[in-house]
Parts: C-alpha cells; sequence; structure tokens
C-alpha cells in the first residue's frame, strides 16, 4: 500500500476522527521522500503500522461529587507505539477529549519523543471530564477513579503517563498516590510528580523554557537574537507563562497571553513580577482581565493576539486555534517567527501560508518536546533513585532542544531551497522522528 492508499483507508475507517487524519496528513506530507528511500519501509508496512495504535483503552470513570450524585465520564489511553521505549504522553482532562484527539496527540508524541533522543514510546491519554468550577475534593476524587480504571495497563517499564490541560501536579499526585496503593509499588509510573516525591526539577517549566530554547536557535541560524524582539504568545498555562518567562530572561518584549476568555495585551511588556502575578492569577481560577487594574495594559474579550504588532508568535493554547485567517493577520502584523508551543495549533491551510510567506515556523513536535524530554530525566533519575539539580537538568534541556533544532535542521539542509532563508524544520522533525521508529519497527520484523 502506498502512502496514499493507507490514508484513503485511514479516512474511510475513521471518518469521524478529524484531528487524527490531520496530523497523519500533515506528517505524510513531507516524509514521503524518506519513506521512498528507504524499500524496507514500505515492505516492513511501516507507515501502516504506525497509522494504527497498538491499542485503544477505552473506559468509563464513575465519580461522586460534592452533593453526593454519581457523574459518568469517559476515560482513554491510546498507547500508539512503544517501538523506541515505553508508551510515554500526557493525560488531558477537557471537555473536548475525544478518540480522535487523543490519537492525534498520541500520534504525534511518537515523533516527538524520538526527536528527544531518549528511549520514550508515544502515547496519549485522558477524559473528556471538565475540572473547571470543581472543588478540590472532586477533582481528587475524579483523578482517584480515573486511575482505579487505569492502573492495571500502565507501569514504569510499560506506560508512563503525565500531564497535559487540565492535567497539573496536584492531579499527577493524586493519580500517583492511587496507583501507590493499589499496587505497592513506588515507581517512576507517572512523571510530573511534586519535586520531593519523585518529581524532577524543572519539569514545569520544561515545556514553554524548551520551546524558548528551540527558538533560540532558530534566531542564531539566522544571526539574530530575542533583544529588541516582540513576542506574541496565546494561552495562559503552563506552557504559555514559562514560555513568557524564559523569552523575558534571554531579553525579548513579551506583549500578550491569552485565554478561553479573551487576551491580555501589555504594551509595556510583562516583566517577573507581572508573570507571577498571572501565575497566581491562573493557578486560583480568577479571571485575567483583572490584570488591567493591577498593571494597566488592554483586555481583548473574546478575541485572539494575532491582531497586535509583533516579530514572534508562540502559539501556547490548543490544537487548530490559528486557522489561515488568523495566520494572514500574523504576517500582516509583521510576524517572522511562529513557534508552536502547544500540540498542532496551526491548521494545515495556515501552516502552508506563513511558509509561503517565508515566516520561520517551528512544529509542536520540535518546539514543545522540552516538557517529555524533561519527563524522560525525571524517569531516570526514578530508576536510578537519585535527584539532580535545576541547574543541571537546566543545561541537560537547553543541549536537548539545540539537538532537537540542529538534527531538523541538518535533516534537510539537502533540500534548502536558495529562494528562502526558512530552514524547513517541519520535514526535518518529521523525518528524524520517524526514521528512529520505523528503523526499530524493521529491525523487530513483524512483530511491533
Ligand atoms: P494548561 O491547561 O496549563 O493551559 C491551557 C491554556 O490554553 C489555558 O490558558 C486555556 O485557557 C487555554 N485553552 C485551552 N483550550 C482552549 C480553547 N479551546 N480555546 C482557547 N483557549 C484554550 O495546558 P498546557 O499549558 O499544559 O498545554 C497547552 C498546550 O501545550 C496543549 O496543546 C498541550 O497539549 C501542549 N503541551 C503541553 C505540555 C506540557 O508540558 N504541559 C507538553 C507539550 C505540549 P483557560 O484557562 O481559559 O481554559
Amino acid at each position: 500500500m502506498s502512502m496514499q492508499d493507507v490514508i484513503q483507508s485511514l479516512e474511510n475507517r475513521y471518518p469521524h476522527q478529524p484531528e487524527f487524519i490531520q496530523a497523519v496528513k500533515e506528517v505524510a506530507s513531507s516524509i514521503s521522500d524518506a519513506y521512498e528511500a528507504n524499500s524496507d519501509y514500505s515492505k516492513f508496512k511501516v507507515f501502516e503500522r504506525l497509522t494504527e495504535p497498538d491499542r485503544v483503552i477505552s473506559f468509563r470513570v464513575n465519580w461522586e461529587d460534592d452533593e453526593g450524585n454519581i457523574q459518568v465520564n469517559r476515560g482513554w489511553r491510546v498507547q500508539f507505539s512503544n517501538a523506541i521505549g515505553p508508551y510515554k504522553g500526557g493525560l488531558r482532562f477537557h471537555p473536548t477529549v475525544n478518540e480522535s484527539v487523543l490519537k492525534f496527540l498520541g500520534f504525534e508524541q511518537i515523533f516527538k519523543n524520538a526527536l528527544t533522543g531518549l528511549p520514550m514510546g508515544g502515547a496519549k491519554g485522558g477524559s473528556d471530564f471538565d475540572p473547571k468550577g470543581k472543588s478540590d475534593n472532586e477533582i481528587r476524587r475524579f483523578c482517584y477513579a480515573f486511575i482505579r480504571e487505569l492502573y492495571q495497563y500502565i507501569g514504569k517499564d510499560i506506560d508512563v503517563p503525565a500531564g497535559d490541560i487540565g492535567v497539573g501536579g496536584r492531579e499527577v499526585s493524586y493519580m500517583f498516590a492511587m496507583y501507590k496503593n493499589l499496587t505497592h509499588e513506588y515507581g517512576g509510573v507517572l512523571t510530573g510528580k511534586g519535586v520531593g516525591f519523585g518529581g524532577s526539577l524543572i519539569r514545569t517549566e520544561a515545556t514553554g523554557y524548551g520551546a524558548v530554547y528551540f527558538l533560540e536557535n532558530m534566531l542564531s541560524a539566522q544571526n539574530e537574537t530575542f533583544t529588541d524582539k516582540r513576542v506574541l504568545i496565546s494561552g495562559a498555562g503552563n506552557v504559555a507563562l514559562h514560555a513568557a518567562e524564559k523569552a523575558l530572561m534571554l531579553d525579548a518584549t513579551v506583549l500578550t497571553v491569552s485565554d478561553s476568555q479573551g487576551t491580555l495585551h501589555d504594551p509595556a511588556g510583562f516583566t517577573q513580577e507581572k508573570i507571577d502575578w498571572l501565575k497566581d492569577q491562573k493557578a486560583a481560577r480568577k479571571p485575567l482581565k483583572d490584570y488591567v487594574e493591577e498593571f494597566g495594559g488592554e483586555w481583548l474579550a473574546g478575541e485572539k493576539p494575532w491582531q497586535i504588532k509583533g516579530d514572534i508568535a508562540m502559539p501556547c493554547a490548543t490544537q487548530n486555534e490559528v486557522d489561515i485567517a488568523e495566520a494572514e493577520q500574523m504576517v500582516a502584523n509583521g510576524i517572522k517567527y511562529v513557534v508552536e508551543g502547544a500540540n498542532m495549533p496551526l491548521t494545515i491551510a495556515a501552516i502552508d501560508y506563513i511558509r509561503e510567506q517565508h515566516v520561520h515556523y517551528a512544529p509542536g513536535k520540535a518546539a514543545n518536546a522540552g516538557g517529555v524530554a524533561v519527563s524522560g530525566l525525571e524517569m531516570s533519575q526514578n530508576s536510578v533513585r537519585q535527584y539532580r539539580s535545576f541547574e543541571e537538568l537546566d543545561v541537560q534541556l537547553r543541549q536537548i532542544m539545540k539537538n532537537i533544532h540542529d538534527d531538523a535542521a541538518r535533516a534537510t539542509q539537502h533540500l534548502q531551497a536558495e529562494s528562502t532563508p526558512c530552514i524547513d524544520y517541519m520535514a526535518g522533525a518529521n523525518i528524524v522522528g520517524f526514521k528512529r521508529a520505523a528503523d526499530a519497527l524493521v529491525a523487530y520484523g513483524v512483530l511491533n
């Protein structure tokens, strides 16, 4: 079967999984040459095997709310591929979670994890549970109930979940506690645990910091620096606020963050004090717009940040948050670099457009791999029962992001068109990640 036939067959089988099909097409668009260059890939049906998860575990989660009512949610774990290491990928709690979203995220995770150079396979999971408006007791009961259903399918050398949207340190700790209780085993079965009971320093900051380290390498490849660069960030969660913090540390001016209610624009730029305030505000689940009373700036209700003039855009909220019209808005407002902190925040049409406009573009699977890279370091620290210092891990994170940048750039060097200064990081990341997983499958023969 050709890659096109595989995609057609996926479309026939999964017409109701648009996000998953979108992610497969995005990868396929850039690996076809590498695929055809190695006849073993088609002989061993590598593309067909890598586009069908090893298994999808789907379950019901019953839990009790504060009024004593029984609530019922759906839960999933998509174990996509353990070709190069234990399944690894986050858990997302959000009402938009469904099998399509988790399959897209799990599929992307195979290549992202391979890019880090660490031995980790790809997976993703979560629930349509909405943490918004829930009490701490309800969150705890839900997390316990969720892991009670999932625990038998995970393990420190089998499948190691982590956080994602709606799942932070608090939720991971509740789930870890239930796992420990059920199995009597204190191991590195989840990453993103609290520091002091198995968690790694810099894991919280890693995705946002890592995305900015990736950007640092992109700028340096163009002989540019952060100084005088205006950065627009969407999202106000873990990734967004740590990206803002690191960009500020490296001398950029960060002008926006946003959430599902609108955009906060501070023309004076965020300072560390302001970012700390934003972290506290979001942690307390209070509105972003209160910022304006505290520090000034403007609140753009229901708007995204791309109407503001800037040099660098970092979409750090969620999938498909930037469509073609918004990509056009970015370019019209001077954006020269787009670095994806979120997973698949640009639609395929938006990606095509900014690339045509010679905007330097870094896909999420490369730029946001810092989070899972430090999760990998958390796994190894747990295995040897030792902790490393923040400084040591920060150096390692920065080096991993440089390696990912350089590997992706090198993979497409021979294709570099003279008409553009842009490095094709999208193709580079897909090719490097794909080859690492594909070569393992070929070596295994018929088994996964
Ligand atoms: P958080 O839950 O901490 O924050 C998500 C942010 O995005 C919030 O500001 C939220 O707004 C906003 N948001 C979520 N959904 C929507 C939506 N449909 N429309 C508008 N805004 C939305 O998540 P993270 O920061 O952890 O994750 C953000 C992205 O980064 C995701 O794509 C995730 O998969 C990806 N990622 C995360 C990693 C990590 O280590 N955390 C690792 C790699 C990728 P509100 O507060 O109003 O809900």
